[in-house]
């Protein structure tokens, strides 16, 4: 018999009173800490788990404002442009369902690597075809799904496109996500600063474009540069390579900074970044439709690139047959830097051939150039035209060189977000 089953009933309500007395103390410690934490910290914030996210100050600062909320989770399209098949492999139990639904559509013990492809009326795994425009697979083992030679955390959703073609959606939790994104996008030799300004540039970026994705868009982001570079947990390389998406490094810049964001007037802020600005950071009016807050600020701290400052030279000929899509001049003789480099604005020219003259900015001529950035000038020497450049990408807000610059020079990450990005200031969402 157990000890406390001989107990008189008088001592039990005792002991009973006892216990909600301390019950109820400790329930009051609770909401005096949370209040005094209110205080000290800036108006509390809420995130809707279902999108858009919504991020609001706490309207009424006498109540306790710091409500845990849902971690986020974030929708990653892993195959930008869709595929015509691509390669899926599960290691361990799983289940396909509906999006949303519990029904088992299908199930295994494991998958071997097996082609994933779709058409006008299914999706096909391996063998087995599903009359589905969107399914949903869910591994036991987490991470346990390779799509491409990349293994992922969370859950694979496949998408059949109105082309036909096949498209991969990783859905996971943010913080994870974030995880892989520190990595792919700043060397683990950077400062540890620097990479915990990474993390909560990247957590900006990627919760802003969540809330601001099309309602009927099938996911949030690009697993790629175009958006920002996320190669999940590990990946293999073409010459078969097994490299780390992730590491204990990242995790920990991502724990260090959990739920912190960007934000300015109580609204996320669009934290768009580049790799090397190369002196002066861009304005993102005239750059990105969303980014006419991001102003130029000067930034001397990305000099140690290799990127700082580069020459591109070309055969005069090349150079106008590379162009000619874009001018309409067949051989290029003169050219005038009508805006940039240097001053926070994309660069601009006035090309002439002979009597013709043709504008062109830097960032189309970057792309038929095959150039690091779009703020460069141009020399023409006899046969020979010069690009003389700055910076790699395009140049808009935080600088990774710059921070990793910053934080060799003792600057802390708030100092470092709060250089690129003017005007904003740090919040942490509470979950
Ligand atoms: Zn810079």
């Amino acid at each position: 018999m157990a000890r406390g089953d001989d107990r008189k009933p008088k001592d039990s309500l005792k002991t009973l009173g006892v216990w909600l007395i301390l019950v109820a103390a400790t329930v009051m410690l609770v909401i005096v800490v949370r209040v005094d934490s209110s205080r000290e910290d800036s108006p509390a914030l809420r995130v809707k788990s279902a999108r858009p996210v919504v991020v609001k100050p706490s309207v009424n600062s006498e109540r306790p404002s710091k409500t845990p909320i849902a971690p986020p989770t974030i929708r990653v399209n892993l195959t930008p442009g869709g595929e015509s098949s691509l390669q899926l492999e599960i290691r361990g139990p799983y289940t396909v369902r509906r999006i949303g639904g519990t029904r088992e559509l299908g199930k295994g013990a494991r998958l071997a690597p097996a082609k994933v492809v779709a058409n006008k009326t299914e999706i096909r795994i391996g063998s087995v075809s599903y009359p589905e425009t969107q399914l949903e697979v869910v591994s036991k083992d987490d991470p346990g799904m390779r799509v491409n030679n990349h293994l992922y955390r969370g859950v694979i959703r496949l998408c059949r496109r109105t082309d036909g073609l096949i498209s991969a959606v990783n859905v996971l939790p943010m913080e994870e996500y974030l995880a892989s994104v520190v990595d792919s996008e700043m060397p683990a030799a950077f400062p540890e600063a620097a990479r915990q300004a990474q993390a909560i540039v990247s957590r900006t970026y990627a919760l802003y474009q969540k809330e601001h994705a099309d309602p009927a868009a099938v996911y949030d982001l690009f697993s790629t540069q175009r958006s920002q570079k996320y190669l999940g947990v590990e990946y293999t390389t073409d010459s078969g390579r097994r490299l780390a998406g992730e590491s204990a490094s990242s995790r920990a810049a991502v724990a260090a900074t959990r739920g912190m964001v960007c934000m300015k007037n109580a609204k996320l802020f669009c934290t768009y970044y580049s790799a090397v600005c190369g002196g002066r950071t861009t304005s993102g009016a005239g750059v990105f439709a969303d980014a006419s807050d991001l102003i130029s600020v000067p930034c001397e701290w990305c000099h140690e690139s290799d990127h700082y400052r580069w020459t591109v030279p070309f055969e005069r000929a090349d150079f106008s047959k590379k162009t000619q899509q874009l001018t309409s001049l067949p051989k290029i003789t003169s050219v005038r830097q009508t805006a940039g480099p240097g001053t926070g604005v994309i660069s601009r020219f006035r090309l002439a051939d002979g009597a013709k003259t043709a504008e062109a900015n830097g960032i189309e001529l970057r792309d038929r150039l095959g150039l690091r950035s779009p703020h460069f000038a141009l020399v023409i020497e006899k046969d020979k035209v010069r690009a003389e450049g700055r910076g790699h990408g395009h140049g808009v807000g935080f600088c990774q060189w710059g921070a990793r610059g910053q934080g060799l020079a003792g600057k802390t990450v708030k100092e470092i977000v709060a250089h690129y990005y003017p005007g904003t200031e740090l919040k942490k969402l509470d979950y």
